[in-house]
């Protein structure tokens, strides 16, 4: 057998820093590597495999589409891109869509737009207001927008037009605002920079800001979106509506594909003024048709509600036990475990002893984002693993 990681380190940019597992299948909340030593998996491809790895129903759209029409570019009518369109439409708050193939692609769309609309309807506006802590994507715009200089620092000079601002603060938002600010981008929960769950009234404060201000609300709910917190979107939970929210990661359930979505009154694209070869082609909509579908038809938001609860119970009740733990923290299937020192990869390492994928996205804190039809048993399975790893590392 080919000695994989070898490959990787000859081959392969060294971008990433990789758990040593090689993995080649996947059912449900399962996977198993090369040696097929099964694990469960409580990454979900980083909140991507919604319906968890190779969905029967994701897998027969996927076929099915694969052998009717795979591509043919957006100079034609293709149907499983307008029926993905009118599902996502007739079951949020926006009107429009425009389909790519990841999430920092759609953030560029967005903030596109979002230029297009300040040029159009507030003097060539072209300022967007985002987060510290964000995480908008790897494209230089996207890095500018995610304000964290570690990702920053590398690329200098980065594209101006972006101003980072401390979260869950509207003054600091108020401050920022002028006659240039033609967008504010946030994540209604941010992802990467630390499952930070913002105050209650903070999104619906900045929703009256920008109203006031004439300028638009983007909600990048590329985490957060497609059931993920236990609603089919994020905004629905802090009663706001954005004028454009992007989505990525679930929407195809490990199918590449990414959307910006807007109200009517911020659709300020003309023809030719933006595009992608691939996106919304037939195979990645089909995907992520079959995936939103079933998600709507099987109430998949409300058995995230629960199974999201009963995680965050059995993780504080870990804290009770464990005074390594020093917080808990997240909503829906979105938990971040945090511990008082920088332990969180001697944790992995125990976790995958005993069979369980966690991912310590910070030195001193873990992300569970497992599949959204995760069960209750599976979680006594995880939750009993990290017991034991976290009495194994923390002595
Ligand atoms: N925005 C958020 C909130 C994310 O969590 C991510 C990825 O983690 C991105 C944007 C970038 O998505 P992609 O890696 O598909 O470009």
């Amino acid at each position: 057998m080919a000695n994989w990681r070898e490959l990787e380190k000859k081959y392969y940019m060294p971008t990433f820093n990789r758990v040593p597992v090689t993995l080649v299948r996947g059912e449900g909340c399962r996977v198993w590597d090369d040696n097929g030593r099964r694990y469960l998996d409580f990454v979900a491809g980083v909140a991507v495999t919604s319906l968890g790895h190779c969905h029967p129903v994701v897998a027969e759209a996927i076929a099915r589409q694969a052998s009717t029409l795979i591509h043919v570019s957006n100079l034609f009518y293709t149907i499983p891109q307008l029926q993905l369109a009118e599902l996502l439409v007739e079951n949020s708050c926006l009107d429009r869509v425009f389909f790519c193939n990841s999430g920092a692609e759609a953030n560029e769309g967005a903030v596109k737009l979002a230029r297009r609309y300040g040029q159009l309807h507030r003097h060539g506006a072209y300022e967007v207001i985002s987060a510290f802590q964000s995480f908008h994507g790897r494209t230089l715009g996207m890095v500018a927008a995610t304000g964290q200089a570690k990702m920053q620092q590398p690329y200098q000079p980065l594209p101006g037009g972006f101003v980072n601002v401390a979260y869950n603060s509207l003054a600091a938002i108020r401050e920022a605002t002028t006659e240039k600010t033609c967008a504010v981008l946030l994540e209604p929960v941010q992802g990467e920079g630390g499952v930070n769950v913002p105050a209650d009234d903070y999104l619906k404060e900045v929703r009256q800001w920008c109203d006031r201000q004439g300028i638009l609300l983007i909600l990048d709910e590329i985490q957060t979106g497609i059931g993920r917190l236990g609603t089919l979107f994020a905004y629905e939970q802090y009663g706001v509506e954005p004028d454009i929210m992007t989505l990525a990661k679930g929407l195809g359930c490990g199918v590449p594909i990414g959307m910006v979505m807007c109200k009517e009154g911020a659709s300020a694209f003309a023809a030719g003024e933006h595009g992608s070869t691939f996106g919304g082609n037939p195979l990645a909509c089909a995907a992520g048709y079959a995936t939103v579908k079933y998600i709507l038809d099987n109430d998949i938001c409300g058995h995230v509600r629960r199974v999201g609860r009963y995680l965050e119970d059995r993780l504080l009740e870990l804290k009770g036990r464990h005074a390594c733990v020093s917080q808990i923290r997240g909503r829906g299937l979105l938990l971040a475990v945090e511990f008082d020192r920088e332990m969180a990869g001697q944790v992995l390492t125990a976790c995958l002893e005993k069979g369980l994928l966690v991912n310590p996205f910070k030195p001193n804190a873990l992300r569970l984002m497992p599949a959204l039809t995760v069960s209750a048993a599976e979680i006594d399975e995880a939750v009993g693993i990290l017991d034991g790893a976290l009495s194994a590392v923390a002595v």
